[in-house]
């Protein structure tokens, strides 16, 4: 019989299928990591289980504890189902601007879900990473895994994803593209590929245009998962070769895109990458192989990016119901 003891054995491992269409004749290779294959559905769920397998081995958590988090979903998932095994409990705060798909997903594996305001800034009391702090103080027994510093988050990626990636390809990928949100998949990743190839695998992340790490000074967009107001301690600086600054509409353009085109029903932030991984690839070389992150799946995004009345409201639909940006893309 084969079969894996429980669901945590499903993480990881996930497949890489080429692009086509959505490349528009690029000369090289692109290839997508499907992330969204994992059990809890994203890429999450990879660091959700080495930040709990850490934290039960150093004793920061211990049975019966809370586990409290500030997430826009994604990791939340994967903490919450990681704990539904282990028998922990989930507090998580998330940013009012992430969908009610996703929150009822959270309460679904039993978790307790906290809405913050998304427009204020960081240091208020009322921003989500300020209410987690004080529901970890409160709470007793609870332990916050805190993504955004969590050696665990990158480290995963460095022992697992990026592995992945090189036998995947035979050592053959020339750029890796990921979004960046935490900074934990790009780190990880990254530096994976950078120490295995000697330095040759470029490095590229992509990026909403306002967030930080394009140059932006955090002002809002409205892809969900990735983007920062501020430098989280997992994004090392010194890594990408490029950062490509993607718009709402692009991002939201080329996740339609995958669907109709390669039938790939994907979130937003996997748009958004697939966007910088086409613009690399438009200058690349045919010889070139590129791995681009797709980091969840489109279920969750059923009444926004799939949804025309949404997507004509924020202006990326025209009166036709063709996306507006298709001389961008095209
Ligand atoms: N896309 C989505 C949908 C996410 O939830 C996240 C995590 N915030 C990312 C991309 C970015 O990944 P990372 O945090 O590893 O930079």
């Amino acid at each position: 019989m084969q079969y894996y003891e429980s669901v945590l054995g499903l993480i990881g491992d996930t497949p890489l299928v080429k692009l086509g269409a959505v490349t528009d004749g690029a000369p090289a290779t692109v290839l997508a990591k499907v992330e969204y294959l994992n059990p809890g559905g994203s890429i999450k769920d990879r660091i959700a289980q080495r930040m709990i397998d850490e934290a039960e081995a150093s004793g920061a958590l211990r049975p019966g504890g809370t586990i409290v988090e500030p997430t826009s979903g994604n990791t939340g998932v994967g903490l919450a189902m990681v704990a539904q095994q282990r028998g922990y409990k989930c507090v998580f705060v998330c940013p009012d601007k992430v969908s009610e798909d996703k929150r009822n997903v959270l309460k679904a594996y039993g978790a307790e879900v906290v809405v913050c305001p998304t427009a204020v800034d960081p240091e208020d009391p009322r921003s989500y990473y300020k209410v987690s702090d004080r529901l970890i103080d409160e709470i007793e027994g609870a332990w916050k895994p805190d993504q955004y510093s969590n050696p665990a988050n990158p480290a995963s990626h460095y022992a697992q994803t990026g592995p992945e990636i090189w036998e995947q390809t035979d050592g053959r990928i020339t750029h890796l593209v990921a979004g960046v949100g935490t900074g934990g998949t790009i780190t990880g990743i990254g530096r994976y590929l950078k120490e295995v190839s000697g330095g040759r695998v470029q490095v590229v992340g992509a990026d909403p245009e306002g967030s930080v790490y394009s140059g932006g000074t955090g002002r809002p967009y409205l892809v969900e998962g990735v983007g920062e107001d501020f430098w989280p301690a997992n994004y090392d600086r010194g890594l990408a070769d490029r950062i490509v600054e993607v718009t709402d509409a692009e991002s939201f353009a080329m996740t339609r895109r995958l669907a109709r085109e390669e039938g790939l029903l994907v979130g937003g932030s996997a748009g958004m990458a697939v966007v910088g991984a086409v613009a690399v690839a438009k200058e690349a070389s045919p010889e070139d192989v590129i791995v681009v992150i797709l980091p969840d799946g489109g279920r969750g995004y059923l009444s926004k990016i799939f949804n025309d009345s949404w997507m004509t409201e924020y202006g990326f639909l025209g009166a036709s119901g063709e996306t507006t940006v298709g001389e961008v893309l095209a």
